[in-house]
């Protein structure tokens, strides 16, 4: 758990970032759309220069140790601008972070210096193709004298294109889920792209083959078979991550709504004048403010030091059915140039539609929620 910085150099940086936001990479919006790709020589620097990847890594390791009150802001101003680079951000951050909680000594020194400054980044490999989640993994890791050989596929995989290091959850038994952190370059692991995403696009998410990938014992993360609760542990904050990511592409789509309404006059007059696009603009604005509030509240009780497992399922699932009522409202407002190509408000409402699949669909967490309450568990 982070403590965050003080104030001061807490604005500082979220000051920088916000500069290269809007001034560097938010311009880069048409060339990624058309592209289908980042200019990682553009984008990379500008994102070490303004301290975006050491955002979640602690300060032993050389990040700026943000809490999760001052990192949900940043993200979500990165759910601003063109999704692709939200994505590559918020994976980048997300598992630095969980690797930070879940990895040993000696792992956490290998990976998070040089994930502090770009140079190394982590990603998260859960998803396969003939698999489920969770414990339902057809990828398996059989313990030998030499350590563990690791078989199966993953898929989907963000930042499969950059990332140096997976953190891989593999079955140690039939009953057992282990998580492994396994260096790109490991022989036998190889990695493909998949077609470009509706939404977000220019990232990766690309297929992990693992044919007898021979790690030693030192790549196991935590004891065999604790993998499912590192899987839980770096969900759950992640999650929150998510739902912040709703926020940002929430609040972007109601300040272009309302700039809309106000310029866009119909039978003499502003539409923002009529009560029915009054109406849409003040469901938006409520959705955001809900979400708002329920992040505050996920972030307080994470940063001191509780367990949040039914709020980040609940805020998670609020937040990506508040995005999807929130980018519709603005089409509506937009009318016809708002479904038109350029026009940011179509781009956030197909970038939106990732946050549905990100750490996990609804059912996921419905059902993560549900359980946690059933067992008990009270917010
Ligand atoms: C752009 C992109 C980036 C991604 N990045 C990553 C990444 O970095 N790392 C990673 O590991 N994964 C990643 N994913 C995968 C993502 O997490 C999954 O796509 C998502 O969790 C859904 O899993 P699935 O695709 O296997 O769908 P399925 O599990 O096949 O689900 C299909 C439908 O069936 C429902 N369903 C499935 N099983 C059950 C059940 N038991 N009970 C009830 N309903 C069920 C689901 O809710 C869904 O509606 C990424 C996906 C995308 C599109």
């Amino acid at each position: 758990m982070n403590e965050g910085l003080n104030e001061r150099e807490y604005q500082r940086l979220a000051e920088r970032l916000r500069i290269a936001i809007w001034d560097k990479l938010d311009p880069l919006e048409e060339r990624i759309e058309d592209e289908e790709r980042i200019p990682y020589d553009i984008v990379m620097p500008v994102l070490r220069e303004a301290g975006a990847f050491g955002l979640l890594v602690p300060r032993e390791y050389g990040g700026a140790g943000l809490s999760v009150r001052q990192y949900l802001p940043l993200i979500a101003e990165f759910a601003k601008i063109q999704g692709g680079i939200r994505v590559l951000v918020h994976v980048h951050n997300s598992f630095a972070h969980a690797l930070s909680e879940i990895g040993n000594e000696a792992q956490c020194k290998t990976v998070l210096p040089g994930a502090a400054t770009g140079e190394k980044s982590v990603a998260f490999a859960l998803t396969e193709p003939e698999h489920g989640t969770g414990a339902d993994l057809g990828t398996t890791a059989s313990h030998t004298d030499a350590g563990y050989i690791l078989n199966g596929t993953k898929w989907l995989i963000s930042n499969s294109d950059l990332a140096s290091h997976f953190i891989v959850f593999a079955k140690t038994s039939p009953e057992q889920v282990s998580a492994f952190l396994v260096a790109r370059d490991t022989p036998g692991l190889s990695i493909e792209p998949l077609p470009e995403t509706m939404g977000c696009k220019g990232g990766e998410h690309g297929v992990l083959t693992f044919d007898h990938v021979q790690v030693d014992e030192s790549a196991l993360i935590g004891a065999e078979g604790e993998g499912q609760q590192h899987l839980g542990r770096a969900l759950e904050i992640s999650r929150v991550f998510i739902a912040a990511s709703s926020l940002g592409t929430s609040e972007r789509a109601l300040e272009l709504s309302l700039a809309h309404a106000r310029s866009r006059v119909t039978f003499g007059r502003p539409i923002a004048q009529r009560q029915a696009v009054q109406r849409y603009l003040s469901e938006m604005a409520t959705d955001v403010y809900a979400l708002r509030g329920m992040l505050a509240d996920a972030a307080a009780k994470w940063d001191a030091g509780a367990r949040i497992p039914a709020e980040s399922a609940m805020v998670k699932q609020f937040g990506l059915e508040a995005v999807g009522r929130v980018t519709d409202r603005a089409l509506l407002v937009h009318g016809g140039i708002g479904y038109t190509r350029r026009h940011p408000v179509e781009r956030l409402y197909r970038d939106a539609r990732l946050n549905w699949l990100e750490e996990g669909t609804p059912t996921i967490q419905y059902m993560v929620a549900a359980r946690e309450l059933l067992s008990g568990y009270r917010f």
